[in-house]
């Protein structure tokens, strides 16, 4: 029997941890959803936006720094179904429930949220992040609750996103 995924698709609010799958699901990929239908993520050093043709809802309003980019959520989802990462589950859920689409960390206030993302994608004297995330879901955890952790890293469920 399949684990659950996750629970059924709301849409994400300012401040939402939300991620979508990836290549037919062989990973998933993460962000913040920012509000304004804007998303900020960690992207591979390999893909940057720069080939993608210009959006012409985020194509004005792309902003990139690095590897953390913000983009509307259509091209974050790139027609894929939206996911919500839930926080602050109990442990007897978060052990039922598919590694990568939960935690029991309590998340922050969505405003702490979105200025932890905002400040990473402006580099307000965060420091080096690529030495402090190996990848989107990291990211998307730091800017929840302070800590960067990966269960697509730890439990080996899933293959690390490389974050196309
Ligand atoms: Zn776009």
């Amino acid at each position: 029997m399949a684990l659950p995924e996750s629970k059924p698709a709301r849409f994400p609010q300012p401040g939402d941890h939300i991620y979508c799958r990836r290549k037919n699901g062989l990973y998933d990929h993460h962000g913040i959803y920012v509000g304004d239908d804007m998303v900020i993520h960690l992207q591979g050093k390999a893909k940057k936006l720069g080939p993608l043709p210009a959006c012409h809802k985020c194509g004005d309003k792309r902003v990139e720094n690095g590897e953390i980019a913000k983009v509307c959520i259509n091209c974050f989802l790139q027609g894929e179904t939206v996911q919500i990462y839930d926080y602050g589950v109990p442990f007897s859920e978060f052990e039922n429930r598919k590694r990568g689409t939960c935690s029991v960390l309590r998340s922050k206030p969505p405003h702490e949220v979105i200025s932890a993302a905002t400040g990473f994608l402006e580099g307000n004297g965060f420091g080096p992040y690529n030495m402090i995330f190996n990848n989107c879901e990291h990211f998307a955890m730091y800017c929840k609750t302070g800590k960067a952790d990966s269960h697509q890293i730890e439990m080996n469920f899933v293959a690390v996103c490389v974050c196309m």
